[in-house]
């Protein structure tokens, strides 16, 4: 059998330095992070269709750690989700571990990091709304040219996760390198995703966190997410509900209904999902209430 197909080139940096050069003198070239995104499309094909040219950051060990400060997690993109999930459920912020285990199966996550789930571009991952509730920061690194010099400047960019979202999110050649979980505490965190029917592709996430002093809602968090369109949230309204007495009245609840209702607005036509909203919504509620 013939088959048309050209091995790829494979550059294997050691450094996040020697990554950036080597993607900058090869304009076409992609990172490769535990590869599942950039080969899932070959899965039931002959050979791995891969791109022409690969930066395998595999060997990149300042890519690889992880610490723990007084205030968060730093980790390194290289993270698979495995070794991240294991880091454990009481240790990691309120509802990750949940978010974490329910990605694929345990072999993909085994492979899967966490840079690569962040930066892959057509799907929104299913841990960046509970990411973005938790005020979670990226590094990235990137080399930029300059007319009047030979060299390439290095620049270091630290932003909130939601603008990862926006334009223009990761530039090409931008490489995530770090990834800061702030672990305050919360009272409260929930994940739930819902696969309404047997396509797998359709399918909603709600995430939501709580804190709770002397029977008063201080602080509310909440977002959705159908995976595709963007993490939906309203600040304003989270700010609404904070200060509130518990139990909420049934007024209350009626009006977080209605928001719930306006902030889904973009899931046009899809009642399942913003009717279960509102019940996922109601339920989390109900268990802060008791
Ligand atoms: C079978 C299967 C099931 C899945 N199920 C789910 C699911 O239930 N929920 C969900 O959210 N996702 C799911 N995914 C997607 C999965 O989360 C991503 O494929 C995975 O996290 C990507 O990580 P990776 O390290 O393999 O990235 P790679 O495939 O190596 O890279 C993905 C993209 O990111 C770029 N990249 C990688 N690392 C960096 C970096 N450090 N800086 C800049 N760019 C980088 C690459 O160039 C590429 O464009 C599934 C994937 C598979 C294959």
């Amino acid at each position: 059998m013939n088959l048309k197909y050209t091995s790829p080139r494979v550059f294997f940096p050691k450094s996040i330095n020697e990554a950036l050069e080597m993607n900058r003198s090869e304009s076409d070239a992609v990172f490769w992070a535990g590869g599942t995104h950039l080969s899932r499309y070959s899965e039931n094909t002959t050979v791995i269709n891969l791109p022409k040219n690969v930066i395998s950051l595999g060997m990149v060990e300042e890519l690889a750690h992880a610490s723990r400060s007084e205030h968060s997690l730093e980790i390194g993109s290289m993270m698979s989700l495995d070794r991240l999930a294991a880091i454990g459920r009481s240790t990691l912020p309120a509802g990750l571990h949940d978010s974490i285990i329910r990605i694929g199966s345990r072999p993909m996550r085994c492979r899967a990091t966490i840079g690569g789930h962040l930066a892959v571009k057509d799907r929104i991952g299913d841990l960046k709304p509970l990411l973005q509730l938790l005020e979670t920061t990226v590094e990235t690194r990137s080399l930029k040219e300059r007319h009047s010099r030979r060299k390439a400047l290095s620049f270091t960019r630290k932003f909130p996760i939601a603008l990862l979202e926006e334009k223009p999110g990761l530039e090409k050649g931008e490489l995530i390198c770090r990834i800061s979980i702030p672990t305050e505490s919360w009272d409260y965190g929930t994940f739930k995703k819902v696969i309404p029917t047997e396509d797998k592709e359709r399918f909603f996430i709600f995430t939501a966190l709580a804190r709770v002093e002397k029977e008063v809602l201080t602080d509310l968090r909440m977002a959705f997410s159908d995976g595709y369109t963007g993490v939906l949230r309203d600040r304003d309204v989270e700010v609404g509900m904070a200060g509130r007495p518990l139990r909420l009245n049934t007024k209350e609840l009626e009006s977080l209904d209605d928001a719930v209702d306006i902030i889904t607005a973009p899931w046009d036509k899809r009642d399942y999902e913003k009717e279960t909203a509102k019940k996922l919504v109601r339920s989390f509620m109900n268990h802060i209430n008791r």
